[in-house]
């Protein structure tokens, strides 16, 4: 570029980046009328407590469900969305969905009287089983305006203890409008919504973007998860993020656990909660239910 720019301009694409580009016009066109369709849905991925085994919550993980093309995950329509402004009302369908999810199958836990053993606890709001509900919220949602009046209202409509539901954020979503993030989460903090700090590590400065904002779970990413046993010092950088969330006096959630040998080595480390395939892969909400409430 410059002063003197090329008068003329030959822009050159490939058939297969122009079919690509068409392709993402199409997709934008049908991200918009799968929302009103409902063709979003959410599956929900255990949270473990690596000491006693037990569930303790789930992360909801949004799918598009497309007539023609099947399931599609959310790193083809998330971006886009936030693009577009579709996040705004996609993160109020998740944010809708996914807490009266919680309150529907603790509803159901109670009606059977029939809990699981291990999760006869009760919740913060009175109800039977004691789960909460992570849900990810992007960058665009966590600087437009009335997020948090949104979510009072979720939580109200849906009778949702504030204390039940996890917004979980990553550091790039803080870096666009870092002021306006850290007002949103000091009032969200208010709320007594959970902060959890998602893909822990991997960011730019996930350090200064710990200290400054009000997190109160840090989760590993899984990237760290993965070279536990393999690299010299991948054992070593675990270990430092967890003596680290402690001095912070921070919850620790691990993410990407595949292996038995991964899950042992990060609770002998006291590493308290983790999720993972070894443990569970993302499922439906009615294969939560009928683990949460076993048909007789
Ligand atoms: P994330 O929040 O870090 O979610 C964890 C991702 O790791 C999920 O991918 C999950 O399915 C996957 N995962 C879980 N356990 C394992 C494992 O043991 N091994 C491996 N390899 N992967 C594992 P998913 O569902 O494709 O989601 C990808 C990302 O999309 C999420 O990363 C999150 O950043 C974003 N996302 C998902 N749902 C939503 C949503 O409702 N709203 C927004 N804004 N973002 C979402
Ligand atoms: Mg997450
Ligand atoms: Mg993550
Ligand atoms: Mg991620």
């Amino acid at each position: 570029s410059g002063p003197s720019a090329d008068p003329v301009r030959i822009v050159c694409y490939s058939t297969g980046m122009r079919e690509r580009a068409l392709d993402q016009l199409r997709l934008e066109a049908d991200l918009e009328r799968a929302i009103a369709a409902g063709e979003l849905i959410l599956l929900y991925q255990p949270e473990i407590d690596l000491v006693t085994g037990r569930i303790i919550g789930f992360e909801a993980l949004v799918r598009w469900q497309h007539p023609q093309r099947g399931m599609i995950p959310p790193s083809e329509f998330i971006p886009l969305a936030e693009e577009t402004g579709l996040i705004l009302p996609l993160g109020d369908c998740v944010l809708t969905e996914a807490c009266r999810q919680l309150v529907t199958w603790r509803e159901q836990a109670s009606a059977t009287g029939r809990n699981q053993e291990n999760q006869k606890t009760r919740g913060q709001s009175g109800c039977d089983i004691d789960l909460r509900v992570s849900v990810n919220l992007s960058a665009r949602q966590f600087s437009s305006l009335g997020l948090v009046e949104r979510i009072e209202q979720i939580l109200r409509q849906t009778s949702l203890a504030a204390g039940d539901l996890r917004l979980e954020v990553t550091e790039t979503s803080l870096m666009s409008d870092a002021d306006t993030a850290l007002r949103t989460m000091r009032d969200l903090q208010n709320l007594g919504v959970g902060l959890h700090m998602d893909d822990f590590g991997v960011g730019y400065s996930s350090l200064h973007h710990l200290h400054r904002f009000p997190f109160d779970t840090l989760k590993i990413d899984r990237s760290f998860i993965g070279r536990i046993a393999e690299e010299k010092g991948g054992a070593e950088i675990v270990r430092t993020i967890l003596d680290l969330a402690r001095s912070l006096r921070m919850k620790v959630v691990a993410e990407g656990i595949e292996t038995a040998h991964q899950a042992e080595q990060l609770r002998t480390m006291g590493c308290p909660f983790g999720q993972g395939y070894y443990f569970a892969r993302p499922m439906t909400a009615a294969t939560v239910s009928e683990m949460l409430v076993p048909a007789s």
